[in-house]
């Protein structure tokens, strides 16, 4: 596999291509499943480290995707603005050559305003985007003890649109309902698209249709795009709602095979492309 891969499974769902700069992750989710997915249970939150020659097979591979209209994600498998990246900086040497080959990127990141000083390298079809599960700083704390704060993140998201760079927040996982609505409420107008799921990997007492339709009626209350993802639309059959794709970028003057941030389903619960993605393996 290359070092720009294709995620397989509802992985999908954020991004065709994707790219992970580090091994491990220092922010220390509790609530993360990336140490299962990895067979790395023990050293995944201790031992952090830039993956074996990351640059320079990028440097090769980056020219076969230059001009591509699919964006690459950093990260799926750790964060690209973790500690470790305030050592290195290797996040930002990735950046600097996916721009050099025209290779359009979006950034997921709980690292907060630490991104900022990346945002000069970003081109017309990049973005920037955080994960928000709390704005309450202790929950934060209590769930995600070494990432940034969500104030940071908010400041972040807002530097980010006022830099020009188009922004996005992934509402996954979501813990506590009314903060993840309040989110929205406090933050639509800094944000250029919400991806909205759930809690996938523990219980909870959360009426899922309740707390979708409540999302999706106050983006369009704020006339903000969003999608929603397959794990929560499965609780909205009967309730109309559009999720946009903004996995691809427009480029002027190229044919578009597939819709770029276009809505990927409208209409009464999951269409067909959603249940396509429900078939395949799971990540
Ligand atoms: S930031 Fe992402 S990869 Fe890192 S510990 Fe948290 S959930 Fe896991």
């Amino acid at each position: 596999m290359g070092i720009i891969y294709r995620p397989e499974g509802r992985a999908q769902e954020y991004s065709w291509l994707a790219l992970n700069i580090y091994k491990g992750c220092g922010h220390g989710c509790v609530y993360c499943y990336v140490p299962k997915l990895t067979h790395n249970e023990k050293k995944f939150f201790i031992e952090q480290s830039v993956r074996n020659d990351v640059l320079e097979q990028l440097r090769k591979e980056a020219p076969k995707f230059a001009g591509t209209n699919e964006r690459v994600l950093l990260c799926f498998t750790c964060d690209p603005y973790q500690q470790l990246d305030a050592e290195t900086r290797t996040t930002r040497e990735v950046i600097k050559i996916l721009s050099e080959f025209d290779v359009p990127f979006q950034i997921l990141t709980k690292g907060g305003t630490w991104a900022v000083r990346d945002f000069e390298f970003y081109g017309p079809h990049d973005a920037f985007g955080t994960t928000m599960t709390f704005l309450d700083a202790d929950k934060s704390r209590k769930h995600e003890p070494h990432a940034a704060l969500p104030q940071d993140r908010f400041d972040a998201i807002k530097a980010a649109k006022k830099a020009g760079i188009e922004t996005w927040v992934s509402l996954e996982p979501v813990i506590d309902a009314k903060e993840s609505l309040e989110i929205i409420r406090q933050t639509h107008e800094h944000v250029d698209l919400f991806r909205i799921g759930k809690l996938n990997h523990e219980s909870s007492n959360i009426n899922w249709r309740n707390f979708g339709q409540q999302a999706i009626e106050l983006c369009r209350e704020f006339g903000t795009d969003y999608y929603v993802k397959h794990d929560l639309a499965q609780y909205l059959s009967g309730i109309s709602f559009c999720s946009i794709d903004k996995r691809k970028v427009k480029r002027e003057g190229k044919a578009e095979k597939t819709g770029a941030n276009q809505s990927l389903f409208q209409g009464k619960g999951p269409s067909p492309i959603v249940n396509a993605l429900s078939r395949m393996p799971k990540d």
